[in-house]
Protein backbone atom coordinates (compact mmCIF):
# COMPACT_ATOMS: atom_id res chain seq x y z
CA UNK A 1 0.00 0.00 0.00
CA UNK A 2 1.36 3.29 -1.14
CA UNK A 3 0.10 5.91 0.20
CA UNK A 4 1.34 9.82 -0.70
CA UNK A 5 1.12 11.93 2.41
CA UNK A 6 0.32 15.40 2.21
CA UNK A 7 0.39 17.10 5.43
CA UNK A 8 -0.22 20.71 3.92
CA UNK A 9 -0.60 23.94 6.03
CA UNK A 10 -2.09 25.30 9.33
CA UNK A 11 -3.22 22.60 11.56
CA UNK A 12 -2.35 20.03 8.57
CA UNK A 13 1.09 18.62 9.62
CA UNK A 14 0.21 18.42 13.40
CA UNK A 15 -3.07 16.05 12.47
CA UNK A 16 -1.57 14.33 10.01
CA UNK A 17 1.36 13.03 12.36
CA UNK A 18 -1.18 11.34 14.64
CA UNK A 19 -2.74 9.60 11.46
CA UNK A 20 0.51 8.64 10.55
CA UNK A 21 1.11 7.23 14.20
CA UNK A 22 -1.47 4.97 13.54
CA UNK A 23 -0.53 4.12 10.73
CA UNK A 24 3.08 2.78 11.83
CA UNK A 25 1.62 1.07 14.55
CA UNK A 26 -0.29 -1.19 11.82
CA UNK A 27 2.55 -1.45 9.94
CA UNK A 28 4.68 -2.84 13.03
CA UNK A 29 2.07 -5.32 13.37
CA UNK A 30 2.47 -6.63 9.76
CA UNK A 31 1.02 -4.40 7.55
CA UNK A 32 2.89 -3.46 3.98
CA UNK A 33 2.36 0.11 4.05
CA UNK A 34 4.93 2.82 2.61
CA UNK A 35 4.85 6.34 3.09
CA UNK A 36 6.31 9.30 1.46
CA UNK A 37 5.43 13.36 2.22
CA UNK A 38 5.42 15.70 -0.07
CA UNK A 39 3.93 19.98 0.44
CA UNK A 40 1.02 20.88 -0.95
CA UNK A 41 -1.22 24.06 -0.74
CA UNK A 42 0.65 27.43 1.26
CA UNK A 43 3.61 24.75 1.53
CA UNK A 44 3.91 23.74 -1.98
CA UNK A 45 3.89 27.69 -2.52
CA UNK A 46 6.82 28.15 -0.17
CA UNK A 47 8.46 24.74 -1.31
CA UNK A 48 8.25 25.14 -5.43
CA UNK A 49 6.06 28.63 -6.13
CA UNK A 50 2.98 25.98 -7.49
CA UNK A 51 0.34 24.92 -4.32
CA UNK A 52 0.64 21.23 -6.39
CA UNK A 53 3.96 20.97 -7.27
CA UNK A 54 4.77 18.78 -9.93
CA UNK A 55 6.87 16.16 -7.89
CA UNK A 56 3.83 16.05 -5.39
CA UNK A 57 1.33 15.22 -8.34
CA UNK A 58 3.42 12.72 -9.66
CA UNK A 59 3.86 11.18 -6.15
CA UNK A 60 0.16 10.98 -5.85
CA UNK A 61 -0.68 9.72 -9.34
CA UNK A 62 1.93 6.96 -8.41
CA UNK A 63 0.31 6.35 -4.95
CA UNK A 64 -2.66 4.12 -4.11
CA UNK A 65 -4.38 6.74 -2.27
CA UNK A 66 -3.40 9.67 -0.46
CA UNK A 67 -3.73 10.70 3.13
CA UNK A 68 -4.01 14.54 3.22
CA UNK A 69 -3.98 17.66 5.94
CA UNK A 70 -5.62 21.01 5.24
CA UNK A 71 -4.66 23.41 2.90
CA UNK A 72 -4.80 27.59 3.46
CA UNK A 73 -3.61 30.47 5.30
CA UNK A 74 -5.32 33.81 5.48
CA UNK A 75 -1.27 35.20 4.79
CA UNK A 76 -1.64 33.37 1.57
CA UNK A 77 -5.27 35.41 0.48
CA UNK A 78 -3.33 38.13 -1.47
CA UNK A 79 -1.24 35.99 -3.85
CA UNK A 80 -2.74 35.86 -7.53
CA UNK A 81 -5.73 33.08 -7.69
CA UNK A 82 -3.73 30.44 -9.18
CA UNK A 83 -1.13 30.37 -7.03
CA UNK A 84 -3.10 30.28 -3.69
CA UNK A 85 -3.66 27.08 -1.44
CA UNK A 86 -6.88 26.62 -2.32
CA UNK A 87 -6.26 25.76 -6.14
CA UNK A 88 -3.69 22.91 -5.76
CA UNK A 89 -6.85 20.90 -3.85
CA UNK A 90 -9.07 21.54 -6.66
CA UNK A 91 -6.49 20.75 -8.94
CA UNK A 92 -5.33 17.71 -7.75
CA UNK A 93 -9.13 16.61 -7.01
CA UNK A 94 -9.77 17.35 -10.90
CA UNK A 95 -6.05 15.59 -11.79
CA UNK A 96 -6.86 12.42 -9.69
CA UNK A 97 -10.38 12.26 -11.24
CA UNK A 98 -11.93 12.02 -8.00
CA UNK A 99 -15.59 12.64 -8.76
CA UNK A 100 -16.84 10.78 -5.70
CA UNK A 101 -16.76 12.50 -1.93
CA UNK A 102 -17.81 10.44 0.70
CA UNK A 103 -19.02 12.11 4.13
CA UNK A 104 -20.33 10.10 7.05
CA UNK A 105 -21.96 11.79 9.61
CA UNK A 106 -21.66 9.71 12.79
CA UNK A 107 -22.76 11.07 16.29
CA UNK A 108 -20.30 9.07 19.24
CA UNK A 109 -22.83 8.12 22.01
CA UNK A 110 -20.18 9.71 23.91
CA UNK A 111 -20.10 13.09 22.52
CA UNK A 112 -23.93 13.62 21.98
CA UNK A 113 -24.43 16.39 24.29
CA UNK A 114 -21.88 18.42 21.82
CA UNK A 115 -24.31 18.94 19.42
CA UNK A 116 -26.66 21.79 19.17
CA UNK A 117 -29.23 18.89 18.75
CA UNK A 118 -31.56 17.40 21.21
CA UNK A 119 -29.27 14.58 22.45
CA UNK A 120 -32.61 11.98 21.32
CA UNK A 121 -32.99 13.23 17.64
CA UNK A 122 -28.82 12.66 17.13
CA UNK A 123 -28.07 10.03 19.18
CA UNK A 124 -26.88 6.98 16.90
CA UNK A 125 -27.17 9.21 14.03
CA UNK A 126 -25.25 7.47 10.74
CA UNK A 127 -25.32 8.76 7.69
CA UNK A 128 -23.25 8.77 4.30
CA UNK A 129 -23.38 11.54 2.51
CA UNK A 130 -22.33 10.42 -0.91
CA UNK A 131 -21.72 14.26 -2.97
CA UNK A 132 -20.78 14.51 -6.67
CA UNK A 133 -17.81 16.06 -6.46
CA UNK A 134 -16.70 17.12 -10.58
CA UNK A 135 -19.92 18.51 -12.24
CA UNK A 136 -22.76 20.67 -11.85
CA UNK A 137 -22.91 24.92 -11.82
CA UNK A 138 -19.36 24.46 -10.18
CA UNK A 139 -18.35 23.51 -13.49
CA UNK A 140 -20.86 24.07 -15.93
CA UNK A 141 -19.92 26.59 -19.29
CA UNK A 142 -21.13 29.41 -19.70
CA UNK A 143 -19.70 30.88 -16.34
CA UNK A 144 -18.78 34.59 -15.72
CA UNK A 145 -19.66 38.08 -15.44
CA UNK A 146 -20.29 40.21 -18.18
CA UNK A 147 -22.47 44.16 -18.86
CA UNK A 148 -25.55 43.96 -21.05
CA UNK A 149 -26.32 46.38 -23.93
CA UNK A 150 -27.93 48.44 -20.93
CA UNK A 151 -24.88 48.65 -18.66
CA UNK A 152 -26.18 46.39 -16.18
CA UNK A 153 -24.00 43.65 -15.12
CA UNK A 154 -25.00 40.00 -15.31
CA UNK A 155 -23.86 37.10 -13.54
CA UNK A 156 -24.50 33.56 -14.96
CA UNK A 157 -23.76 30.31 -13.72
CA UNK A 158 -24.74 26.51 -15.68
CA UNK A 159 -26.11 23.22 -13.89
CA UNK A 160 -25.33 20.53 -16.00
CA UNK A 161 -24.97 17.23 -15.42
CA UNK A 162 -24.67 14.22 -18.39
CA UNK A 163 -25.84 10.92 -18.01
CA UNK A 164 -23.21 9.02 -17.24
CA UNK A 165 -21.83 11.14 -14.41
CA UNK A 166 -24.82 10.91 -12.86
CA UNK A 167 -24.83 7.24 -13.15
CA UNK A 168 -21.64 6.71 -11.69
CA UNK A 169 -22.36 8.31 -8.59
CA UNK A 170 -25.49 6.20 -8.56
CA UNK A 171 -23.41 3.25 -8.18
CA UNK A 172 -20.84 4.80 -5.27
CA UNK A 173 -24.08 5.39 -3.66
CA UNK A 174 -25.65 2.19 -4.21
CA UNK A 175 -22.23 -0.31 -3.71
CA UNK A 176 -21.90 1.63 -0.55
CA UNK A 177 -25.73 1.36 0.48
CA UNK A 178 -25.13 -2.39 0.05
CA UNK A 179 -22.66 -2.72 2.72
CA UNK A 180 -24.72 -0.48 5.38
CA UNK A 181 -28.51 -0.26 6.15
CA UNK A 182 -29.69 -0.56 2.02
CA UNK A 183 -31.49 2.38 1.80
CA UNK A 184 -30.34 5.53 -0.30
CA UNK A 185 -32.21 8.52 -0.37
CA UNK A 186 -31.49 10.82 -3.93
CA UNK A 187 -31.87 14.31 -3.41
CA UNK A 188 -32.85 16.71 -6.45
CA UNK A 189 -34.62 19.47 -6.90
CA UNK A 190 -36.65 18.15 -10.11
CA UNK A 191 -39.96 20.24 -9.72
CA UNK A 192 -37.90 23.15 -10.51
CA UNK A 193 -34.69 21.74 -12.34
CA UNK A 194 -34.36 20.02 -15.21
CA UNK A 195 -30.93 18.92 -14.82
CA UNK A 196 -32.29 17.27 -11.42
CA UNK A 197 -34.98 15.62 -13.41
CA UNK A 198 -32.59 13.42 -15.58
CA UNK A 199 -31.00 13.39 -11.85
CA UNK A 200 -34.20 11.54 -10.69
CA UNK A 201 -34.89 9.44 -13.69
CA UNK A 202 -31.05 7.94 -14.09
CA UNK A 203 -31.35 7.44 -10.40
CA UNK A 204 -34.64 5.25 -10.75
CA UNK A 205 -32.58 3.03 -13.19
CA UNK A 206 -29.39 3.08 -11.67
CA UNK A 207 -31.65 1.35 -8.80
CA UNK A 208 -33.09 -1.73 -11.07
CA UNK A 209 -29.11 -2.85 -10.80
CA UNK A 210 -29.59 -3.17 -6.59
CA UNK A 211 -32.87 -4.91 -6.26
CA UNK A 212 -31.87 -5.15 -2.34
CA UNK A 213 -31.28 -1.64 -2.16
CA UNK A 214 -34.26 0.89 -1.24
CA UNK A 215 -34.10 4.12 -3.15
CA UNK A 216 -36.56 7.24 -2.03
CA UNK A 217 -36.45 10.94 -3.40
CA UNK A 218 -36.49 14.01 -1.49
CA UNK A 219 -36.42 17.94 -2.82
CA UNK A 220 -33.45 19.54 -1.34
CA UNK A 221 -35.55 22.17 0.55
CA UNK A 222 -37.05 19.72 2.05
CA UNK A 223 -33.67 17.58 2.44
CA UNK A 224 -32.34 20.16 4.73
CA UNK A 225 -35.31 20.71 6.90
CA UNK A 226 -35.35 16.68 7.73
CA UNK A 227 -31.77 16.56 8.46
CA UNK A 228 -32.16 19.07 11.77
CA UNK A 229 -35.93 17.62 12.23
CA UNK A 230 -35.43 13.88 12.01
CA UNK A 231 -31.82 13.25 10.93
CA UNK A 232 -31.70 9.29 11.29
CA UNK A 233 -34.44 8.36 8.90
CA UNK A 234 -31.44 9.00 6.36
CA UNK A 235 -29.23 5.80 5.64
CA UNK A 236 -26.98 6.92 2.40
CA UNK A 237 -27.72 10.35 1.09
CA UNK A 238 -26.31 11.12 -2.98
CA UNK A 239 -26.56 14.30 -4.37
CA UNK A 240 -24.95 16.51 -6.78
CA UNK A 241 -22.35 19.01 -6.36
CA UNK A 242 -24.05 21.92 -4.99
CA UNK A 243 -26.84 20.74 -2.72
CA UNK A 244 -24.07 18.20 -1.43
CA UNK A 245 -21.74 20.70 -0.39
CA UNK A 246 -24.48 22.27 1.48
CA UNK A 247 -25.61 19.65 3.02
CA UNK A 248 -22.66 17.86 4.02
CA UNK A 249 -21.68 20.66 6.42
CA UNK A 250 -25.15 20.97 8.05
CA UNK A 251 -25.07 17.10 8.37
CA UNK A 252 -21.76 17.33 10.28
CA UNK A 253 -22.72 19.96 12.99
CA UNK A 254 -25.30 17.49 14.10
CA UNK A 255 -21.94 15.79 15.19
CA UNK A 256 -21.49 18.46 17.19
CA UNK A 257 -17.30 19.08 16.10
CA UNK A 258 -16.32 19.08 12.53
CA UNK A 259 -12.82 18.19 14.56
CA UNK A 260 -14.37 14.14 14.16
CA UNK A 261 -15.76 14.01 10.79
CA UNK A 262 -13.53 12.46 7.89
CA UNK A 263 -14.27 12.38 3.83
CA UNK A 264 -12.80 10.36 0.85
CA UNK A 265 -12.95 11.42 -2.51
CA UNK A 266 -12.61 8.54 -4.93
CA UNK A 267 -11.89 7.75 -8.88
CA UNK A 268 -13.55 5.03 -10.58
CA UNK A 269 -11.48 2.71 -9.20
CA UNK A 270 -11.50 3.28 -5.72
CA UNK A 271 -8.02 5.17 -5.60
CA UNK A 272 -9.20 8.14 -3.21
CA UNK A 273 -7.72 10.90 -1.17
CA UNK A 274 -8.79 10.86 2.40
CA UNK A 275 -8.80 13.95 4.39
CA UNK A 276 -10.64 15.66 7.50
CA UNK A 277 -13.83 17.44 6.69
CA UNK A 278 -12.49 20.77 8.12
CA UNK A 279 -10.11 23.30 6.90
CA UNK A 280 -6.36 24.25 8.17
CA UNK A 281 -7.75 26.41 11.30
CA UNK A 282 -4.48 28.66 11.27
CA UNK A 283 -5.85 30.68 14.33
CA UNK A 284 -5.30 27.16 16.60
CA UNK A 285 -2.12 26.14 14.33
CA UNK A 286 0.96 24.70 16.24
CA UNK A 287 -0.59 24.89 19.16
CA UNK A 288 -0.97 21.56 19.79
CA UNK A 289 -4.95 21.54 20.70
CA UNK A 290 -6.09 20.74 17.03
CA UNK A 291 -8.42 17.75 16.99
CA UNK A 292 -6.62 14.91 15.36
CA UNK A 293 -9.71 12.09 15.15
CA UNK A 294 -11.38 13.28 11.73
CA UNK A 295 -7.75 12.95 10.19
CA UNK A 296 -7.19 9.51 12.28
CA UNK A 297 -10.67 8.64 10.97
CA UNK A 298 -9.88 9.02 7.50
CA UNK A 299 -7.15 6.47 7.44
CA UNK A 300 -10.11 4.15 8.44
CA UNK A 301 -12.10 5.29 5.21
CA UNK A 302 -8.51 4.70 3.25
CA UNK A 303 -8.60 1.07 4.65
CA UNK A 304 -12.23 0.41 4.00
CA UNK A 305 -12.97 1.52 0.78
CA UNK A 306 -9.31 1.92 -1.17
CA UNK A 307 -7.63 -1.22 0.66
CA UNK A 308 -10.95 -3.09 1.08
CA UNK A 309 -9.84 -3.88 4.82
CA UNK A 310 -12.86 -3.56 6.54
CA UNK A 311 -11.04 -5.17 9.46
CA UNK A 312 -8.29 -2.81 9.59
CA UNK A 313 -10.95 0.17 9.48
CA UNK A 314 -13.18 -0.97 11.90
CA UNK A 315 -10.07 -1.61 14.15
CA UNK A 316 -9.25 2.13 14.33
CA UNK A 317 -13.13 2.94 15.03
CA UNK A 318 -12.76 0.99 17.32
CA UNK A 319 -9.20 2.47 19.28
CA UNK A 320 -11.03 6.26 18.40
CA UNK A 321 -14.61 4.84 20.45
CA UNK A 322 -12.48 3.27 23.22
CA UNK A 323 -10.20 6.53 23.71
CA UNK A 324 -13.67 8.83 23.70
CA UNK A 325 -15.18 5.72 26.20
CA UNK A 326 -12.05 6.45 27.98
CA UNK A 327 -13.01 10.22 28.29
CA UNK A 328 -10.03 11.58 26.45
CA UNK A 329 -10.85 15.16 24.99
CA UNK A 330 -9.52 17.87 22.64
CA UNK A 331 -10.68 21.28 23.44
CA UNK A 332 -12.78 21.21 20.95
CA UNK A 333 -15.11 18.33 22.51
CA UNK A 334 -14.16 18.68 25.50
CA UNK A 335 -16.71 18.68 27.83
CA UNK A 336 -16.87 19.18 32.12
CA UNK A 337 -15.45 15.54 33.77
CA UNK A 338 -13.52 14.78 30.63
CA UNK A 339 -9.99 14.29 30.93
CA UNK A 340 -8.60 17.19 28.14
CA UNK A 341 -5.81 16.13 26.14
CA UNK A 342 -3.51 18.16 23.47
CA UNK A 343 -3.34 16.83 19.61
CA UNK A 344 -0.58 14.70 19.55
CA UNK A 345 -1.24 12.93 23.08
CA UNK A 346 -5.22 11.83 21.49
CA UNK A 347 -2.67 10.21 18.95
CA UNK A 348 -1.06 8.49 21.37
CA UNK A 349 -4.24 7.59 23.18
CA UNK A 350 -5.54 6.03 20.03
CA UNK A 351 -2.48 4.35 19.29
CA UNK A 352 -2.45 2.87 22.67
CA UNK A 353 -6.14 1.73 22.28
CA UNK A 354 -5.19 -0.21 18.80
P1 LIG B 1 -11.64 25.71 9.34
O1 LIG B 1 -12.37 24.40 9.15
O2 LIG B 1 -10.18 25.67 9.13
O3 LIG B 1 -11.94 26.24 10.81
C1 LIG B 1 -13.24 26.56 11.27
C2 LIG B 1 -13.24 26.54 12.81
O4 LIG B 1 -13.17 25.19 13.26
C3 LIG B 1 -12.04 27.27 13.43
O5 LIG B 1 -12.46 27.90 14.61
C4 LIG B 1 -11.08 26.14 13.76
O6 LIG B 1 -10.22 26.44 14.85
C5 LIG B 1 -12.02 24.99 14.07
N1 LIG B 1 -11.43 23.69 13.72
C6 LIG B 1 -11.25 23.21 12.46
N2 LIG B 1 -10.65 22.00 12.52
C7 LIG B 1 -10.45 21.73 13.83
C8 LIG B 1 -9.87 20.64 14.52
N3 LIG B 1 -9.36 19.56 13.89
N4 LIG B 1 -9.81 20.68 15.87
C9 LIG B 1 -10.32 21.73 16.53
N5 LIG B 1 -10.90 22.80 15.95
C10 LIG B 1 -10.96 22.80 14.59
O7 LIG B 1 -12.34 26.74 8.36
P2 LIG B 1 -11.98 28.29 8.07
O8 LIG B 1 -11.51 28.96 9.31
O9 LIG B 1 -13.14 28.81 7.34
O10 LIG B 1 -10.78 28.23 7.04
C11 LIG B 1 -9.41 28.31 7.40
C12 LIG B 1 -8.55 28.00 6.20
O11 LIG B 1 -8.79 26.66 5.80
C13 LIG B 1 -8.85 28.86 4.98
O12 LIG B 1 -7.64 29.21 4.37
C14 LIG B 1 -9.70 27.95 4.10
O13 LIG B 1 -9.58 28.26 2.74
C15 LIG B 1 -9.10 26.62 4.40
N6 LIG B 1 -9.98 25.46 4.15
C16 LIG B 1 -9.37 24.35 3.67
C17 LIG B 1 -10.11 23.20 3.48
C18 LIG B 1 -9.38 21.97 3.02
O14 LIG B 1 -8.16 21.95 3.02
N7 LIG B 1 -10.08 20.93 2.65
C19 LIG B 1 -11.48 23.18 3.79
C20 LIG B 1 -12.06 24.33 4.31
C21 LIG B 1 -11.29 25.48 4.50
Amino acid sequence: MKIAVLPGDGIGPEIVTQATKVLEALRRDGMKIEMEHAPIGGAGYEAAGDPLPEATLKLAKDSDAVLLGAVGDWKYDTLPRDQRPERGLLRIRKELGLFANLRPALLYPELASASTLKPEVVSGLDIMIVRELTGDVYFGQPRGISTLPNGEREGVNTMRYCESEIRRIGHVAFRIAMKRNKRVCSVDKANVLETTELWRQVMIEVAKEYPEVELSHMYVDNAAMQLVRAPKQFDVMVTGNIFGDILSDEASMLTGSIGMLPSASLDADNKGMYEPSHGSAPDIAGKDVANPLATILSVAMMLRYTFNDEAGATRIENAVKKALAQGYRTADIHTEGCNKVGCAAMGDVVVAAL
